[in-house]
């Protein structure tokens, strides 16, 4: 089954149940300031949990464009690394605004699941939160689910509710227990079952959360319980086919095979005569995840910049660049791939058909910009590598950062390759100490009396979540 009769298969089957199949919001929230970007289905339905929205229907499922690369949900440095992860993936969900509740919702997935993509069930595994005792009675008396695959899980992360089983859209906002499925791919991939020491193996993938949406957690931390119980789902349908086209990973799915031939295609003809990259290397795989997520920011408006979601654009686009480098582009590439992917996807979603003219051009100059320095970049990060220290220093990360448009996550992740760290502190003094130089300087233009132009202000609520995003605090204020 490919991607696109999967995703339709879902949405028809909860129309089947009363659903109202809603649109997937941009991936850019659009008055949403504790978000960078939209991280799962639920997002645009945040209000008529929280009871401040009221909608015509009580059910709704959407395929949602999700981009986790930012925030509380980051799955920028997996990429690559992982078998299950992207930075933009479509997001299959189904949802409830206090209408039905546990039983419905473990039901419906299981039916789904096991009589619609006739999933072998001996091959499933559940987990719930440690204290549902109803969602596990659901699970193993109504369902049938032998106790053996299913799975508590508890508050072990670091304090109450901080369970894989209690979702959280961000550190505000609607949040509740839940109960998720996973798939064994087998015994032939490493790792463990949920729940075990090495869980975060590829074997047993998750492909399902059913959230039971109870509480809103404020700022001070707080948990108020909401108007009415509430059910939120999220399946992303990359993982969900995987299993369906009998593949382990997400990028052996339909949509992405013709994205890597693109990739592959895209970096030799951009390299010296005779460059065959190795069409199973995890840079392609890269490249292939960055195309989707960079289009589908620029779509919604972003351009790359140097703060708040311009920047997390910038990033991503530059690792994904940095990546063709290293598999022997020498120069731009990665906008020719933009054809492909308005091929794989401009039907689902015809606004990336409508704006590839936009998208193209705009990631075209964002190489060009980037190839100007990156051989430069490459050659000073290379000799610090030589060294053979087991970290860059931040003096050289800096540099790296100021002078050849290096974001410092792109530094971390060609150390990250060769077993390496940077010096993030030192990294951050050396910002630091140039951003106080900066404020200094800003100081004494509007005590000079000329024009000011310190933006800083406007862009604090971005720098605590970029912040986040790189684990450091490389970010512009300008
Ligand atoms: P994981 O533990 O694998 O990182 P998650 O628990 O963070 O996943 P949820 O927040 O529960 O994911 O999101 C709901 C579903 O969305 C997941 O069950 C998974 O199928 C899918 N999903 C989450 N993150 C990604 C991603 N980065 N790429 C592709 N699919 C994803
Ligand atoms: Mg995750
Ligand atoms: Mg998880
Ligand atoms: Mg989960």
């Amino acid at each position: 089954m490919k991607a696109a009769e999967i995703r339709q298969t879902f949405l028809k089957f909860f129309e089947s149940k009363g659903h109202q199949i809603v649109a997937s919001s941009p991936v850019v929230p659009g008055d949403d300031p504790t978000l960078l970007f939209t991280n799962a289905g639920m997002n645009q339905f945040k209000d008529v949990f929280l009871g401040f929205d009221k909608r015509a229907y009580t059910r709704a499922t959407t395929s949602q464009k999700c981009i986790r690369a930012g925030g509380k949900h980051n799955d920028l440095d997996n990429v690559g690394y992982t078998a299950r992860h992207h930075t933009f993936f479509e997001m299959l969900g189904n949802f409830s605004f206090g209408d039905y509740f546990k039983h419905d919702a473990i039901s419906y997935a299981w039916e789904l699941l096991t009589k619609h993509f006739h999933l072998p069930a001996e091959k499933l595994w559940v987990t719930v939160y440690a204290e549902d005792d109803e969602a596990y009675e659901i699970w193993n008396k109504v369902v049938g689910v032998p106790a053996e695959r299913i799975v508590r899980i508890g508050d072990n992360k670091g304090g109450r509710y901080m369970s894989d089983n209690f979702w959280m859209m961000g550190d505000t906002g609607p949040c509740g227990p839940c109960t998720e499925i996973f798939y064994d791919h087998g015994p032939e991939v490493a790792g463990g079952p949920p729940g075990s020491p090495n869980e975060d193996g590829d074997r047993y993938i998750e492909i399902w959360n059913n959230v039971f949406m109870q509480f809103n957690r404020t700022e001070d931390g707080v948990m108020h319980k909401l108007p009415k119980p509430s059910v939120d789902t999220g399946m992303g349908l990359e993982r969900l086919a995987a299993v369906l086209q009998h593949v382990h990973s997400n990028y052996e799915i339909d949509t992405f095979v013709g994205l890597l031939a693109a990739a592959k295609t895209a970096v030799d003809g951009a390299a010296p005569a005779g460059n065959d990259a190795d069409k199973d290397s995890p840079s392609l795989k890269v490249i292939a995840d960055h195309i989707r997520a960079c289009s589908f920011t620029i779509v919604d408006g972003v351009i790359p910049g140097n703060e708040g979601r311009g920047y997390v654009l910038r990033r991503i686009a530059r690792r994904a660049i940095r990546h063709g480098y290293k598999l022997g582009a020498r120069k731009p590439f990665f906008h020719q791939i933009v054809a492909e992917l308005v091929n794989q996807m401009g039907d689902a979603y015809p606004e990336l058909r409508q704006a590839q003219t936009r998208v193209t051009e705009v990631l075209k100059q964002e190489e060009e910009r980037f190839f100007q320095t990156i051989a430069n970049g490459m050659e000073i990060l290379e000799a610090a590598l030589a060294q053979g220290h087991s970290q860059v220093d931040g003096e050289t990360a800096f540099k790296l950062h100021d002078t050849y448009g290096f974001p410092v996550d792109l530094t971390a992740d060609v150390c990250r390759e060769r077993g390496v760290t940077v010096d993030q502190a030192g990294f951050e003094a050396a910002m630091n100490r140039q951003r106080e130089q900066a404020r200094a300087a800003g100081k004494f233009k509007m005590a000079a009396g000329l024009e000011y132009q310190g933006t800083a202000t406007a862009f604090h609520g971005y720098e605590h979540l970029v912040c986040e995003t790189s684990k450091v605090t490389a970010v512009y204020v300008d």
